[in-house]
C-alpha cells in the first residue's frame, strides 16, 4: 500500500536494518497541489545529540504547509524535507547529551522547523513543552506553532502592554483565535477582522471587544470609530500589500504594526512612508521558523512558563481551537479545507 520513495532509497539502503525502523510519512516529490502529498513508507529519523525522537500522535496544519506543498517555502538548510511545523505525541527515545530531564513516555507538544507529517519526528529538546494534563493529545498539536508565534508576536515583538488596542487581521485563524485570548490574558483589548459573520462571532466568543467583516466594511472607520479616533496600539497583520492604506490609518500614534504574513499580497503603491512617518508608526517584521535555535528556546521557556498554566480545566481556560481532524491518509482533503478558507481554528491531524 505504500511505496519508498526515490528521494528516501538511499537513506534506506544506508541506514535502516529492519521494516520496524521505517514509518508512514506525506512526501512531495513535485510541488503542486493537494493531489501531490503522498503518503509513504520511509526512514523514521535517528535523535541526534541534544534531540528527542517523538512518537506522533497529532499533527496540525499552518498556512506555510500550503506554501511549502507549492515549493515556495523551502525548509531551512539541514531540517526535514517533510512538511509540518507542530505535533503531540509521547517520547520514543531519548538522543544522547539530554539535558533537560525528559523521559520515554513524557506527553510532549514540539515546535518543529519540519517533519511534523510523519509517524515519528527528532527535535531538539528545548523545543518540548508539556502537554497540559486535561488535553488530548489531538488538542495540543494545535498549540505549538500557531500559539507561540501569536506570544512571539505580541510580546516578544510588539512588547504589548496592558489596556493597549490590538487589531488583529484573520482573527478566526490559527494563529488568530490564539492571538484574540492572549491578549486577553495580556490585560489588552483584542479587536478582529474576518471575512463571515461565523468568523466574527466565533472571535467575539474568544474575547474579541469588536470585529469587522472586511468584506462589507473598513475595518478603518471600525476601529475609529471604536477607539474614539485614537486608533490601535498594535496591529497583528498576516495580510500585508492590499490592507496598507487601512492599516495605517488605524494606527495610533507611536503604534506597532506587525507584519507576519502576506496572504493579501506584497507590492504596495502610494504613500506610505509618508502616512507611516506622521504616525511615527513602527513597521516589525518577524518569521518565526527562520529564527535560531536559541531565541525558539527562549520563547518556548517564556511561553511554558507565562501561558501553559493557563491552559486549565477552569471556564475561563485558554483553549486551542480545533476546527477539524482528518486521517494521515486524508491529508489532501484537510490541505483543500484550508486553503479554501473553510477554517475556524486549526486542522487536526490525527496520525495513528
Ligand atoms: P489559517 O488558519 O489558514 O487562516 C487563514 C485565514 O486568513 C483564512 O481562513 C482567511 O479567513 C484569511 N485570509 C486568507 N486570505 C486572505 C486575504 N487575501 N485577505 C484577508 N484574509 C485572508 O492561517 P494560520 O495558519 O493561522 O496562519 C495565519 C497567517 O499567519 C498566515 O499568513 C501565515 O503564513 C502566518 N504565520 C506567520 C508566522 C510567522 O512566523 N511569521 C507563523 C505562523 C503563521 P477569512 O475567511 O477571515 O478571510
Amino acid at each position: 500500500r505504500f511505496l519508498i520513495g526515490n528521494t528516501h532509497r538511499t537513506a534506506w539502503n544506508k541506514g535502516c536494518s529492519s521494516f520496524s525502523k521505517m514509518m508512514k510519512a506525506v512526501c512531495v516529490d513535485i510541488p503542486g497541489g493537494p493531489e501531490n502529498l503522498l503518503l509513504r513508507t520511509v526512514p523514521r529519523p535517528q535523535p541526534k545529540n541534544g534531540e528527542v525522537l517523538i512518537r506522533v500522535q497529532a499533527a496540525a496544519l499552518n498556512r506555510a504547509d500550503l506554501l511549502q506543498r507549492r515549493g515556495q517555502y523551502p525548509p531551512p538548510p539541514g531540517e526535514s524535507d517533510i512538511i509540518g511545523l507542530e505535533v503531540a505525541g509521547i517520547v520514543d527515545t531519548l538522543g544522547p547529551g539530554m539535558k533537560m530531564g525528559w523521559n520515554a513516555d513524557d506527553r510532549v507538544m514540539a515546535l518543529l522547523c519540519g517533519g511534523g507529517y510523519a509517524e515519528y519526528v527528532a527535535v531538539r529538546e528545548e523545543l518540548l513543552m508539556p502537554v497540559p494534563t486535561h488535553l488530548t493529545l489531538s488538542q495540543a498539536a494545535a498549540i505549538p506553532e500557531a500559539w507561540l508565534t501569536a506570544f512571539q508576536l505580541l510580546v516578544f515583538i510588539a512588547q504589548l502592554k496592558e489596556s493597549e488596542v490590538v487589531l488583529i487581521h484573520a482573527g478566526a485563524s490559527g494563529v488568530g483565535t490564539a492571538a484574540v485570548q492572549l491578549v486577553r490574558l495580556l490585560g489588552a483589548v483584542p479587536v478582529v477582522t474576518a471575512g463571515s459573520p461565523e468568523k466574527l462571532r466565533m472571535a467575539e466568543k474568544l474575547g474579541a471587544a469588536a470585529g469587522f467583516n472586511y468584506k462589507e466594511e473598513s475595518f478603518a472607520k471600525g476601529v475609529h470609530d471604536l477607539t474614539g479616533g485614537k486608533g490601535a496600539n498594535v496591529i497583528l497583520d498576516c495580510i500585508g500589500g492590499c490592507n496598507w492604506e487601512q492599516n495605517v490609518s488605524s494606527l495610533a500614534i507611536d503604534g506597532r504594526w506587525v507584519l507576519y504574513g502576506t496572504m493579501g499580497g506584497r507590492a504596495v503603491e502610494g504613500d506610505l512612508l509618508g502616512k507611516l512617518l506622521s504616525k511615527r508608526g513602527h513597521l516589525l517584521c518577524s518569521l518565526l521558523r527562520s529564527r535560531s535555535l536559541q531565541y525558539k528556546a527562549d520563547l518556548v521557556r517564556a511561553f511554558s512558563e507565562r501561558v501553559l498554566p493557563h491552559f486549565s480545566d477552569q471556564p475561563a481556560s485558554l483553549r486551542p481551537v480545533i476546527d477539524s481532524t482528518f486521517k494521515l491518509e486524508d491529508i489532501a482533503e484537510a490541505h483543500r479545507h484550508m486553503e479554501a478558507n473553510r477554517n475556524m481554528g486549526k486542522i487536526v491531524i490525527n496520525v495513528v
